[in-house]
């Protein structure tokens, strides 16, 4: 777990129940040191689906936005790791 900027968000990676994976993946998550789960950014690290505020985010309608995803979720945790 880290804490990075001056906004205190705190990035760690969680398993979650993933809806698209329709099993328990590991996420990278991203959330307000103050805010509880509903404050919480995920993204499956296996698929890239999100989710926030509590709920699913709608997929973004472009081609390979779930590689896209999981490529930038896993670049911010080596970056973090960096920071350390
Ligand atoms: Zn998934």
């Amino acid at each position: 777990m880290a804490i990075c900027g001056p906004g205190a968000q705190v990035v760690s990676t969680r398993v979650r129940f993933c809806i698209n994976c329709k099993r328990r993946r590991r996420f990278y998550v991203s959330r307000s040191k103050e805010l509880d789960y509903y404050g919480e950014y995920g993204t499956c690290l296996t698929c890239g689906e999100q989710y926030g505020g509590g709920e699913w985010l709608p997929r973004p309608f472009a081609p390979r936005w779930r590689v896209a995803n999981v490529a930038k979720a896993k670049r911010k945790l080596l970056e973090t790791r960096a920071r350390l």
